[in-house]
């Protein structure tokens, strides 16, 4: 059975590979050399090794880079902000890693998630007990966008961590307003957060046992205030370990 599985994964992952190479840039998004995936071997190698050293360096609770300080910045010191109880992000937000985000989002350039769930699969592996694996929590995307634009990259994303890696995904969260975030500053989009996503009673009602530890899934960590409303909600119904993982974050 456990063969079976494998074997399963395995052609699972050549399939989404073939798929993938049409959804492809054949110019690495970080050195910019020639790559079928839009990410180069040695690039892939190196970021991968980066992700496991700088989340050492990264802040406990925002995932922020570490000035010097001892394991909390000093920001989560003076504010006393909780955002979850844990943030952890891969990459800080510039150079290479914007035009890794622009090219994944913008550009559709769908083999980034590929490479992004092998990450969060090595991550998670490396953090959590197996047997005790959290469940993760997409952030939702904004209504309709799924209907209107084809697909969303935490959704693709969610996608592969469960097909490839059988990761659970508890679909807890939706989403309610059209505006975007990116257009509001730092004060309204602390306000505003707080309105737009809402628990999904369908999705809550159908779950007989709540999950014990999640993992909240978004692209970019920028004020936290998303991360912060939606563990909050997920906390109110009854979970006691709200974890946060984005790929990027603006420190
Ligand atoms: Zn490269
Ligand atoms: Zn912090």
């Amino acid at each position: 059975m456990n063969k079976l599985k494998k074997i399963s994964a395995l052609i699972r992952k050549a399939l989404t590979a073939f798929f993938l190479y049409f959804f492809s840039d054949e110019k690495c998004a970080v050195c910019g050399t020639n790559a079928p995936f839009s990410l180069c071997f040695s690039c892939s190698v190196q970021l991968r090794k980066n992700i496991v050293y700088d989340v050492q360096k990264r802040c406990k609770k925002c995932g922020r880079l570490l000035l010097g300080e001892n394991e909390v910045c000093t920001e989560c010191r003076e504010n006393e902000v909780l955002y979850a109880d844990g943030c952890f992000s891969f990459f800080s937000y510039r150079l290479w890693a914007k035009n890794m985000l622009f090219m994944w989002k913008m550009q559709e350039k769908r083999a980034m998630g590929y490479f992004f769930s092998s990450c969060i699969n090595e991550f998670l592996n490396q953090k959590f007990n197996k047997h005790n694996m959290p469940v993760i929590v997409p952030v939702p995307p904004r209504p309709h966008k799924i209907k209107r634009k084809g697909w969303d990259q935490i959704d693709d994303l969610c996608r592969f961590l469960s097909s490839l890696y059988g990761f659970k995904i508890f679909r807890a969260l939706y989403r309610s307003s059209e505006n975007q975030q990116k257009k509001l500053g730092r004060k309204e989009r602390l306000a505003f957060a707080s309105s737009s996503y809402h628990l999904n009673k369908k999705v809550l009602s159908k779950c007989k046992v709540l999950p014990r530890e999640t993992v909240l899934i978004d692209d970019v960590f920028t004020t936290g205030s998303t991360v912060r409303e939606c563990a909050s909600l997920l906390k109110t119904c009854g979970i006691p370990k709200v974890y946060a993982l984005t790929i990027f974050i603006v420190d």
